[in-house]
């Protein structure tokens, strides 16, 4: 099914610095919340490819005796989160294959939308996958590419495909970075000394003291050999479409992308959201921690007090990274406890980033209302979310999302957060809308993607393309293997 490629992650690369390996090593770990199920390092030292990946966190991958296996001055990582059935070692990135022109390692964030119909069409001319990520087909069209020097190869490949990518790929001399033309996710460019990174957020420039240069532009393609560094928009120039979604929940608040810092962002649109839907009550708490900056930016706007309702445990992953279902029920409760004496008898807003199942927002409220707060007034820092990603955002099939199985029979957006209202159980329910999110961001509204909220898809979507079903999905979980 061709929801089993769908991905969200996070990637890194360096060129031109010694011991790259460990440094790549740090800074996914500062993107270890774009994926937790595995991670991944291909490193040249001019001649020859290394690589070690595993299924896990970082630093269960990386102990220092495997980081140490990896070596050279030229390397790319990736960290992993699959929805479902392809979390095992065989779809850990980057992909380090042969072919006639020697070795190629590639690393992908995000979705492509003819990854399948690519795939299909390759197997019928003998290609034979090794992973059931849409990444690989695109190792297998730089392969195939007529064209003699990497960087043409890269470029006529990803001209074949449609979609969300943002990519770095690497042969044992030179390494290239890509975005999309739509510019889907984001990827930066910084300098540390000699050496040219790149990273998908801001936040691992940080940890690697790396300067941030600028953001590769959607549709550019960036391309290191040597001491030469050339940049080149190959493709049919579009509208920018980035995903405003990295703003809501996915990148890190201390990351700035797509111009702006997500920090702020998420205040602000806590901010609209204080303006849309006030409420009197006796203080501001969020879902920690996706939503603090939002239940921030409403207390701020507000002028009510913010506190601490819920404490986290910080050891547990996302809700969502854990594909099996059963242990994402199980890690709301384990992640999350409420304050008693702080929210007993009391009228609360809580502020959360986004409700998309509704699954974690009932519980919460029930662990709320079992403290006998007095009031809860649930404020939505997104809007309604109705459809599906294709982009590699985890959004379930949308017969899974409330707000699409809520609308039935409903005839407008008051009918539907009455009836969400009624299903969470709380006293008041109120949503951000699409333009107040949009103004929240302070950038151009049309350079964003919003199809999750109002169906507006950059690209024609395949008809057979479908959203995994994680919960009906044969789904394995291999923690056993580990590459050699
Ligand atoms: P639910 O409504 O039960 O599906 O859970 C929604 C919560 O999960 C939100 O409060 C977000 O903080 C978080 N969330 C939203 N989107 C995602 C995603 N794509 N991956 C992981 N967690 C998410």
């Amino acid at each position: 099914m061709y929801g089993e490629l769908k991905e969200e992650c996070g990637i890194f690369g360096i060129y031109n610095q010694k011991n790259a390996p460990n440094w790549i090593y740090l800074g996914l770990y500062a993107l270890q919340h774009r994926g937790q199920e595995g991670a991944g390092i291909v490193c040249s030292d001019g001649q020859v490819l290394s690589a070690h990946r595993g299924v896990g966190l970082v630093n269960d991958v990386f102990p220092p005796h495997k980081l140490a296996r990896v070596k050279g001055y030229i390397g790319i990582g990736h960290v992993r989160y699959s929805t479902f059935g392809a979390s095992n070692l065989r779809n850990v990135q980057p992909f380090l294959m042969s072919y006639f022109q020697g070795p190629i390692a590639l690393c992908h964030n995000g979705n492509l939308v003819n990854g399948e119909l690519l795939k299909y069409q390759l197997e019928q001319k003998g290609a034979i996958f090794q992973s059931t990520s849409d990444s690989e087909v695109m190792i297998h069209l730089i392969a195939r590419s007529k064209e003699h020097q990497f960087v043409d190869a890269v470029i006529d490949a990803l001209k074949k495909v449609k979609g969300a990518f943002s990519i770095l790929t690497m042969n044992n001399k030179e390494l290239v970075a890509v975005r999309d033309p739509f510019g889907f996710r984001p990827l930066w460019i910084g300098k540390k000394g000699k050496a040219i990174v790149f990273a998908s957020e801001t936040c691992a420039l940080d940890l690697v003291g790396a300067k941030w240069v600028r953001e590769v532009e959607p549709g550019e393609v960036v391309h290191i050999c040597g001491n030469e560094v050339n940049s080149y928009f190959p493709f049919k120039e579009v509208v920018p479409k980035q995903c405003i979604f990295e703003f809501i929940y996915v990148a890190r608040p201390d990351s700035v992308i797509f111009g702006k810092s997500v920090d702020q962002v998420r205040k602000q649109l806590g901010r609209e959201l204080a303006k849309i839907a006030p409420v009197d009550a006796d203080f501001v708490m969020a879902v920690p921690d996706s939503s603090n900056p939002a239940a921030l930016g409403y207390a701020h706007e507000s002028g009510l007090p913010f506190d601490m309702g819920f404490i986290r445990n910080h050891y547990v992953g996302r809700t969502f990274i854990e594909p099996d279902p059963k242990m994402r029920d199980f890690g709301v409760k384990i992640k999350l406890n409420p304050s008693k004496d702080t929210v007993k008898g009391k009228r609360i807003v809580l502020v959360d980033d986004s409700i998309v199942r509704g699954t974690t927002a009932r519980k919460i409220i029930r662990m709320l209302k079992r403290c006998k707060v007095k009031e809860i007034h649930y404020r939505v820092a997104s809007p309604p979310i109705i459809n599906s990603c294709y982009y590699g955002i985890d959004t379930p099939n949308r017969e899974k999302l409330i707000a699409y199985t809520m609308s039935k029979e409903c005839r407008n957006r008051e009918e539907i957060i009455e009836k969400i209202r009624r299903y969470l159980g709380v006293d008041t329910l109120a949503y951000l809308t699409i333009p107040a999110m949009l103004k929240a961001t302070g950038c151009d509204p049309k350079h964003f993607c919003t199809a999750c909220f109002d169906n507006n898809y950059p690209t024609p979507i395949p008809s057979n393309f479908t959203i995994p079903d994680k919960e009906n999905s044969a789904y394995q979980h291999d923690l056993t293997l580990d590459e050699r």
